[in-house]
């Protein structure tokens, strides 16, 4: 038994901020594992949650410690726990599914109906320890630093909105470049997209973009980006459309740079509601419109997984920032300031 107390980063208050302060070590149920952090990442939902938004005023209840991705050494399993070991390294699934509901038993556990989110709807993983629900328990190669660990669960956001349909050999324009649209750069390139375009209104992103292998930057607070998408295709538009930024102006953009036929995968999530022309901008163009919830249980977890351990995606350039948890603060005002790529939390600080 890992008993008494532990350093976490908590959401105390329904305001802007979080506290560092003590929680007791997670007892854990029959079906969980406690799990040591090696290292975890700051997502954007966590910065919604930092800052306090419409929704997370709406789904968050504090206190709640923060965080859902994460690396760590497993140091207990829960008595009915039969596939994981005290000793191994793990990371985590984000969605803890019913198991009962139409779509859990149909395959499909990762939009159950009855759906809980780790560090959304549990405390999570900005702290000296987690639990972690088996069925979320996700066992590393050792030849993943914990840094690559942490990034496989919004790797797999990226995963999922580039490989919903075919990419090798399509145009492949990546709209929005925070870390997942990074990542999806990323994994295009990896899995054989052609020309790779990447636009973001924020330079330092469009550089990270490029150095993940897009072939064209824009920025569309410089330049008409369906324009300049339009003369490199030939005026054909682009074969693929991943929409990672959720915002309003880029979604239509974004719809307007896909060639008739090709298809548009949505995971970046609006603020407000979106109106669309449906005739002009979808129908009549025949474009697949996908809504991509973010990573399938587990198919993603194995391509995330392969593709860092064969080299194929190597997220290190990335991985801009590393600090102490303690500092979350600091790493959190970093984020919100949009010059960074994927900040890594430390519970034993950087070595
Ligand atoms: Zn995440
Ligand atoms: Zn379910």
């Amino acid at each position: 038994m890992t008993a008494g107390t532990m350093k976490a980063v908590i959401k105390t208050k329904p305001q802007f901020g979080a506290e560092w302060g003590e929680a007791p070590i997670p007892t854990i149920g029959p079906h969980e594992v406690l799990v040591k952090v090696v290292a975890c990442s700051i997502c954007g939902t966590d910065l919604h949650i930092y800052e306090w938004n419409d929704w997370a005023a709406h789904r968050i209840k504090p206190p709640q410690i923060m965080g859902h991705e994460v690396a760590g050494e497993v140091v207990e399993v829960g008595h009915e726990v039969s596939s994981i070991k005290v000793g191994d390294y793990v990371s985590a699934e984000t969605h803890i599914p019913c198991g009962l509901c139409f779509q859990c038993k149909t395959g499909k556990p990762e939009i159950c109906r009855n759906l809980k989110i780790l560090g959304v709807d549990t405390n999570g993983s900005f702290a000296e320890y987690m639990s972690i629900p088996e069925v979320d328990a996700w066992k590393n190669s050792r030849s993943l630093p914990p840094e690559v660990a942490t990034i496989q669960e919004p790797l797999g956001n990226a995963i999922d909105t580039v490989l919903s349909e075919e990419i090798a050999g399509k145009t492949c324009a990546v709209i929005g470049c925070g870390p997942v649209g990074l990542f999806a750069v990323a994994v295009a390139r990896a899995c054989g997209a052609t020309t790779l375009i990447a636009t973001d209104v924020n330079e330092y992103r469009l550089a990270l973009a490029k150095k993940m292998g897009a072939t064209h930057l824009f920025n569309p607070t410089k330049t008409d980006v369906v324009k300049e998408v339009l003369e490199l295709t030939h005026g054909d538009g682009v074969d693929v459309m991943c929409e990672m930024s959720g915002n309003s102006k880029a979604l239509h953009q974004g719809l307007a740079m896909v060639t008739p036929g090709g298809r548009a995968s949505l995971l970046g999530l609006y603020n407000d509601k979106q109106t669309l022309d449906l005739n002009t901008e979808v129908i009549m163009r025949g474009i697949h419109v996908l809504g991509i919830t973010g990573r399938t249980m587990f198919g993603t977890w194995y391509k995330a997984a392969r593709l860092l351990e064969s080299g194929l995606v190597d997220p290190r350039p990335l991985i801009t920032h590393r600090f102490p948890l303690k500092d979350y603060a600091q790493a959190m005002d970093l984020m919100i300031s949009g010059n960074s790529g994927k900040v890594v939390l430390l519970p034993d600080g950087p070595s």
